[in-house]
């Protein structure tokens, strides 16, 4: 009999921790569709943007990773196409498509960064997602100190020696925090001209509360924390502008203020990935505000069984945007399937097991809450040391962490504080470049076959054959 097709769209830890628990199945044939070849370890961003981790670090090769599944294969392309009706996903890499037909469809595709409808901020207060936004961020971090040490007056050095991080969530504490480090501890004795520890680390949010998920009490350690170490924390403070030298900001009181400032961070705000929409053209099912499609109790789309979604691109019982509720969103869902395909009966509805939650603030500072528990300090510090090391993924991964952890925190050195033109420039003329101008693949008939024979594609993109009709 030919093996059941299953289609898992992502290689986040929905897609992969997905795909791992449908191996050992003779009968279920697996094709992970994702748009980059690694899987991204997202907690870690951070801390590649901040120089303490080299990118491979937290993103090892998603190929890598299942070259001993043998049920699973990997396709590299950005999905454009779903029919629900047709069961294909068709998916594009530099202009070239491939459509895989599926038998049951795993949507793990995440969210992306929200600007709350003001998207022109990204240009210049990248957000916190992916490699390349890591990757640029650590270019403008480490350049603006470069900069502040050319600058020709104390108003043009005070701007690039400023830096703002919007959005008081973890991320944004860990970014601030790191900042802070930065400039205290690892750059203090390699500039002549400029005083790095006289850097303005601001972190703001329109909340009233840090790291409000937390609660009042880690939240206060957070905050002293952070102002121990020079970070100015303003709450109640809502980002109304963002462009190349600064940031316009609405404090509580209805005041507006200019905050000079060359590096900005945007840390605040997700919205699920626009496959979501798509998903709910098709079904009954519908997107909440930020975008995410409401699932069923068993992590089905409304009306298709032979559709799940996980991971923070469903809404569930107001479930959080972490790791733990995509893995086992994935796994559920992996075992619903398998029920369906054995004709046994179907696992209770999905729950969720909270193992809890941490941040970092600094080295040797954290602050976790663990069922009812909450601490803060080096014992919070020491167990999330402990968990991102189980959770990365890889052993050559977790070694090489562990020693850049040692150069960062035991000593004051980051190895990895190399910048490229590229991180910056090349990306920000590519993010002008309108879709039909970017690189392209030549059009030239492949010698490989599209992994799957291929019905038209569903979307108005030209397929590699259409497109070759046309040019001929
Ligand atoms: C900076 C940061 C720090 C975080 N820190 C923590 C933390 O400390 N603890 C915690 O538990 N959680 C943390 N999270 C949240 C956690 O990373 C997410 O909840 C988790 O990654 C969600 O998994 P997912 O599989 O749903 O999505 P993701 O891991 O985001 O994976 C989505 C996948 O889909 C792919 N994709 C997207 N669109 C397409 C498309 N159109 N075509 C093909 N592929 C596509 C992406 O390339 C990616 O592979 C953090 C997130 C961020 C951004």
């Amino acid at each position: 009999m030919a093996p059941h097709r299953v289609v898992v769209i992502g290689s986040g830890f929905g897609g992969l921790f997905g795909t791992q628990a449908l191996k050992r199945r003779d009968d279920i044939e697996v094709t992970l569709v994702a748009k980059t070849t690694h899987h991204l370890f997202q907690p870690l961003l951070y801390q590649v943007a901040t120089g303490i981790l080299s990118e491979g670090a937290i993103a090892p090769t998603t190929r890598e990773i299942l070259h001993r599944q043998k049920n699973a294969r990997v396709i590299l392309g950005t999905v454009t196409g779903i029919d629900l009706e047709a069961k294909t996903v068709t998916s594009d890499v530099l202009g070239r498509q491939t459509v895989t037909p599926f038998d049951t469809l795993l949507v793990a595709a995440g969210a992306g960064q929200s600007y709350f409808g003001n998207d022109q901020f990204a240009e210049y207060a990248p957000g916190m997602k992916s490699i390349d936004d890591a990757l640029e961020l650590r270019g403008r971090i480490f350049g603006a100190f470069e900069w502040a040490e050319l600058a020709t007056s104390p108003a043009e050095r005070d701007r690039y020696l400023t830096f703002v991080v919007v959005g008081a969530g973890p991320t944004g504490v860990e970014m601030a925090g790191q900042i802070a480090e930065l400039a205290q501890r690892t750059l203090n004795r390699d500039f002549k001209t400029i005083d790095t520890r006289q850097a303005r680390i601001l972190l703001l949010d329109a909340a009233p509360q840090v790291l409000q998920a937390f609660g009042d009490r880690l939240g206060d350690a957070a905050k002293r924390r952070l102002t121990e170490m020079g970070v100015d924390v303003e709450l109640g403070t809502k980002v109304v502008g963002v462009d190349s030298t600064g940031i316009d900001i609405e404090k509580a009181d209805g005041s507006h203020a200019r905050i000079e400032a060359a590096t900005k961070v945007w840390a605040a705000g997700v919205q699920g990935s626009e496959l979501g929409a798509m998903l709910a053209d098709q079904s009954d099912a519908e997107l909440d505000r930020a975008g995410r499609v409401k699932v069923n109790p068993d992590l089905t789309l409304p009306g298709r069984p032979d559709v799940y979604v996980v991971g923070d691109m469903a809404a569930l019982d107001n479930l959080p945007g972490v790791a733990q509720v995509a893995i086992q969103g994935a796994r559920y869902a992996a075992k619903h399937l398998k029920a369906r395909l054995d004709d046994k009966p179907a696992p209770e509805a999905f729950s969720y097991f909270d193992k809890g939650s941490m941040a970092t603030i600094s080295r040797f500072s954290a602050v976790a809450s663990v069922g009812k528990l909450r601490f803060s300090g080096f014992l919070a510090w020491v167990l999330w040391l402990g968990i991102h090391i189980v959770y990365l993924i890889g052993f050559k991964q977790r070694i090489t962490t562990l020693l850049h952890w040692m150069v960062s925190f035991i000593g004051r050195g980051r190895s990895e504080r190399t910048v490229t033109a590229q991180q910056i420039l090349a990306r920000n003329i590519m993010r002008k470049l309108p879709p039909e101008d970017l690189p392209r693949l030549p059009l030239v008939e492949s010698d490989h076959a599209a992994p799957v024979a291929a019905p038209e594609p569903t979307d108005s993109v030209p397929s590699t054959d259409e497109r070759l009709r046309r040019a001929t």
